[in-house]
Order: structure tokens, then sequence, then C-alpha cells
């Protein structure tokens, strides 16, 4: 099962891709969190994704790329993934598609998360991302137990850089711009799946295995 996970910049994408990783027991890949983890580690990665980051930019596509097709190549990805921020242009989309046809191979869904604008500076200004796990929360919809501690691992929950309101405009302007376009895409290609993406995390779930099947 091979799924890519469409939305705008805190829709909630990573929030279900989690789930839908843990009940079919495919990887979640996200390249949002492969970039972070370059920033964490130092890594000359690292340094440059955070020069297009910070300032809500798309990480150019030769970069992004890269590291996408090599983490999918690794044994753990044979059976499958979700993809999380990945495509993110319709050049990353035909890399994709190219690179999965030469193994005879295909996306199986592109299941778009939709939440209007209005919704999604309250999502991202409320989102709180784990510094050790990566786990998210949001501190009125999805609260950790304890304010500020991961549930999973105890850790300090932060509001990331990028999801600062000043940033959060360039980054839905650039998701309009660059990124929507691939709803287009992949509806011409009949695998879009078009979700509501306001609803309960667990009623949006719910709609998600409609889809994919129990
Ligand atoms: P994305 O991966 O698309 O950027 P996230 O999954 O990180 O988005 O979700 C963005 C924020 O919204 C997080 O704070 C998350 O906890 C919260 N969130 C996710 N799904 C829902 C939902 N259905 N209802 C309310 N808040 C949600
Ligand atoms: P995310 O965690 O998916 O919200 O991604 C955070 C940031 O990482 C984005 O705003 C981009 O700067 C960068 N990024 C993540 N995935 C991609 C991608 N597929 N293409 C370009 N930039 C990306």
């Amino acid at each position: 099962m091979k799924i890519i996970m469409l939305g705008a910049p805190g829709a909630g994408k990573g929030t279900q891709a989690k789930m839908i990783a843990d009940k079919y027991g495919v990887p979640h890949v996200s390249t949002g969190d492969i970039f972070r983890a370059n920033i964490k580690e130092g890594t000359e990665l690292g340094k440059e994704a955070k020069s297009y980051m910070d300032q809500g930019l798309l990480v150019p596509d030769e970069l992004t790329v890269k590291i996408l097709l090599d983490r999918v190549a690794k044994e753990d990805c044979m059976n499958g993934y979700v993809l999380d921020g990945f495509p993110r242009t319709i050049p990353q989309a035909e890399v994709l598609e190219k690179a999965l046809a030469e193994l005879g191979d295909n996306i199986d869904y592109a299941i778009d998360v939709d939440v209007p604008d209005e919704n999604i500076v309250n999502r991202m200004s409320g989102r709180r991302a784990c510094t050790e796990c990566g786990a998210t929360y949001h501190i009125v919809h999805i609260p950790p137990k304890t304010e500020g501690v991961c549930d999973k691992c105890g850790k300090e929950l932060v509001l990331r850089d990028d999801d600062k309101p000043e940033t959060v405009g360039r980054r839905l302007s650039v998701y309009h711009e660059q990124t929507q376009p691939l709803i287009d895409f992949y509806s011409k290609k009949g695998i879009l799946k078009t979700i509501d993406g306001t609803a309960d995390m667990r009623d949006v779930f719910a709609a998600i295995i409609q889809i994919l099947g129990e």
C-alpha cells in the first residue's frame, strides 16, 4: 500500500499519516521530519534545508527528491509507505512516478485532507511538537496530558520556528502556488480521494479507513 497525503500545512497530514502507519503497518515517511532530524544533527543538508524552511519556502526539488528516493529504497518501505509532505511540487510528483514506474509500481491513493485557510492559522499556532520523538499535539484540540511535555517520551514540546504567525502566511501562499496543483494532477490519474479535514481527528481517520479498507 503506497499512499500520499496531500493538504495545506497544518491540515493534519502528519496526524493521520501516523495513524495510518500504525494501523496498516507501513512506515510514515515525512520529508519535513527528515529535514528536522538533519537540522538537529547539524548536517550540511540540515543547514541548507533550514535556510528555506525558516522563510516558509520549499527546499529545492534537487535536494528533496534525493532524500525521498533514498528513504523509500530502504528495506522497510518494500511493502509500502505513507508519504507525508512529499510530493509538494509537480516535478517532485513526476520524479516519484517515474522512479516507481521503473520498478513496475505506482501510488495507490493520494488522500487530500481538506481544511480551509481560516482554520490553518489556528492549527499551526496551536501545534506543539516534541523536540525528541517528533510527536505532535494541539494545545486546544489534541492536548498532551501535561502541558509542554510529550506523552510518549516525556521530553519538551515546542512551537516550531516555521509555525510562527509571520511564516504561516508565506507557507500558505507557497502551498496554493506550488502544491495545490497536485490535487488536479492526482485527480487526472484517478487516485485522488478528498476527505473533510475539519472534523475531529478520529472522524477524519474513520473516513480514511473507509477508503483504504479495514
Ligand atoms: P500537517 O502534518 O498537515 O502539517 P499536523 O498533523 O501536524 O499537520 O496537524 C497540525 C495541527 O493540527 C497539530 O497541532 C495537530 O495536533 C492538529 N490537528 C490535526 N488533526 C486535527 C483535527 N482533526 N482537529 C483538530 N486539530 C487537529
Ligand atoms: P512539514 O513538516 O511537512 O510541514 O515541512 C516543513 C518544511 O520542510 C516545509 O515548509 C518545507 O520548507 C520543507 N519541506 C518538507 N517537505 C518538502 C518537500 N517535499 N519539498 C520541499 N520542501 C519540503
